[in-house]
């Protein structure tokens, strides 16, 4: 059996190092194409150097485009790849620009596809990502889901009468943070180790409708420097596309910061912190898996169960000081026994259904 996977953005490297490892073990070949949409070495060579990924069998580079000139060069340059390869699937990760094109691709070329992490729903057509999900899960033959909160929404968009096999796994998150975290580590890239002595918060922030408004990101950024300066320091590794935000709007962040680090060391972030503020999907989940409060600076989540048992607090574009969201939620008393997620073994779950043929 054989599977291309179609990745290029940094959740993805970090989603499919667990899924590559079972695929190997159970004797699948899988060519990667990566897809180039992150490109800067520490948003991409790093997750193939730390987490030993696999390198890809062919690199494109789409990346710094247009959402629809990328989406485009990325279909142009997918298809002569998989007509010379034929896999018997291809496998896509999540909700980005490479995911949608490595569908399209997929799809009009006839070729069964995989979608991991199926079924995720913010409701907010707005959001790029919503789109790429939907569509995603549209044209594929294969749903492997995280939750029962993505199981229930494919049920209300009809798709269990649609000619689709559905099977909830887990989260590949949940994997690839179990595999990695005793290689968790420091790096001077982070900043000096003093900051990391006494409580911080770990902050990331990167999602559109945060960085792309001047408004939301100037209300962000007094938020977040507010808090640095009267609960606790911030430290916040920066994103590339909000370090150019910043930069444009002539907006200075006075918390700790530096450039966007390794999985290895988030994972030691996240070991030392003592709370989390996000606009990241992934990070949401990483800091409930590490029992981590978490405040997520975005007006819905996908992650539903986690606002559910209380682990995480929506700060909304209608919501004011961030400081006292902060505050309350570290007082409050977390039951961290959820578990939605699976048992860390949702990349084999994966593989052993692909090669089984049937769910
Ligand atoms: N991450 C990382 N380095 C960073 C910031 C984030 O390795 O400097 C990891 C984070 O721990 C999580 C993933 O990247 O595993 C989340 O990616 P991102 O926030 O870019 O995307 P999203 O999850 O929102 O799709």
């Amino acid at each position: 059996m054989k599977v291309v996977t179609i990745i290029g953005a940094r959740p993805q490297f970090i989603k499919s190092a667990p899924v590559s490892i079972a695929l190997q073990n159970l004797g699948i070949e899988e060519f990667t194409i990566h897809t180039g949409q992150h490109y800067d070495p520490e948003m991409s060579d790093v997750f193939f150097e730390e987490m030993r990924l696999p390198q890809p069998g062919a690199r494109l580079d789409c990346g710094n485009l247009d959402h629809t000139l990328m989406v485009g060069k990325m279909l142009l340059e997918l298809s002569p790849i998989l007509a010379r390869e034929q896999p018997d699937y291809v496998l896509v990760y999540g909700d980005t620009n490479s995911t949608l094109a490595g569908a399209l691709a997929a799809t009009k070329m006839m070729i069964p596809l995989v979608h991991v992490e199926a079924g995720l729903r913010s409701f907010n057509m707005d959001m790029p990502e919503e789109m790429n999900r939907i569509l995603t899960d549209r044209m594929s033959s294969v749903l492997f889901t995280p939750t029962n909160a993505a199981d229930q929404n494919l049920q209300n968009e009809g798709f269990g009468t649609f000619p689709v096999k559905i099977a909830q796994v887990g989260d590949v998150m949940f994997d690839a943070l179990h595999s990695f975290l005793p290689q968790s580590s420091y790096h001077p890239s982070m900043g000096e180790p003093h900051i990391f002595s006494t409580p911080f918060v770990l902050a990331t922030m990167h999602r559109f409708e945060n960085v792309n408004d001047p408004h939301r990101l100037k209300q962000l950024v007094q938020e977040l420097n507010n808090v640095h300066y009267n609960v606790m320091p911030v430290w916040m590794p920066v994103h590339p596309s909000t370090a150019k935000k910043l930069t444009e709007h002539g907006l200075v962040l006075k918390v700790h910061q530096g450039p966007p680090v390794g999985y290895l060391q988030m994972l030691w972030a996240l070991e030392h912190c003592a709370f989390v503020l996000t606009d990241s999907g992934g990070l949401q989940k990483e800091a409930f898996f590490m029992k981590r409060p978490c405040i997520t600076l975005r007006d819905e989540t996908e992650w539903v169960e986690l606002i559910e048992i209380g682990a995480n607090e929506l700060f909304t574009s209608k919501d004011t000081n961030l400081a006292k969201a902060l505050e309350r939620m570290a007082s409050k008393e977390i039951n961290y026994t959820f578990a939605g997620y699976g048992s860390g073994n949702a990349a084999l779950k994966i593989a052993e259904i692909l090669l089984k043929g049937s769910i």
